[in-house]
């Protein structure tokens, strides 16, 4: 198979320099709003900050794959003493939470590195130096370079949801409006 070139975006996280400012939760709604900029929502951010102030727990999580079954076991991670939520640690839009879905429509809701600008707005606005960003050009397999995108993933969200019919209905009514 034929290898391209892929640009890799990485962010670091230091979770222990975080202190549950939420910042980056603000910075990435706003990003990600319709219009830009146009409101702030934390629970349309693509990252969530898990906070516990009596067991001293501060983690930025970043929204990743959409699953659209919840996982049959859980897992609780503990980490230097301190025991984190069931599920806390898991990126993905799952059945079994709110955590990243997009809270009018339900769709799942995944970090995109914040596409087109130069540097990740989260990381922009974190002034504790949490996240720290950096790219690197790596060689994929070409079908690799093509994995789903957002509109994919939430196609999929809404037909495991509601039914390829009715998806299917509901936009040939919308398009028959447009
Ligand atoms: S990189 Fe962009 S899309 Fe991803 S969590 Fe940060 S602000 Fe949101
Ligand atoms: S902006 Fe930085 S310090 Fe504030 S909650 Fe997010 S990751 Fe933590």
């Amino acid at each position: 198979m034929a290898k391209i070139k892929k640009k890799v975006k990485r962010i670091k996280i230091d979770a222990d320099k975080c202190n549950g400012c939420r910042s980056c939760e603000i910075a990435c709604s706003a990003f990600h709003a319709t219009p830009k900029y146009s409101s702030i929502n934390p629970a349309r951010s693509r990252i969530r900050v898990i906070t516990h102030r009596l067991k001293d727990i501060w983690l930025p999580v970043f929204a990743g794959e959409y699953a659209p079954a919840e996982c049959s076991g859980r897992d609780v991670y503990i980490i230097d003493g301190k025991e984190y939520d069931e599920c806390g640690m898991c990126r993905a839009a799952c059945p079994s939470r709110d955590l990243f879905k997009e809270p009018d429509s339900g769709l799942p809701l995944k970090c995109d590195m914040c596409e087109g600008e130069e540097k990740p707005l989260c990381v922009t606005w974190c002034l504790n130096d949490v996240l720290v960003f950096e790219e690197r050009e790596e060689e994929v397999e070409e079908e690799e370079a093509a994995k789903p995108g957002e509109l994919d993933l939430g196609i999929e969200s809404l037909t495991n949801r509601f039914g390829l019919q009715k998806v299917m209905d509901t936009v040939a009514r919308m398009s028959r409006k447009g």
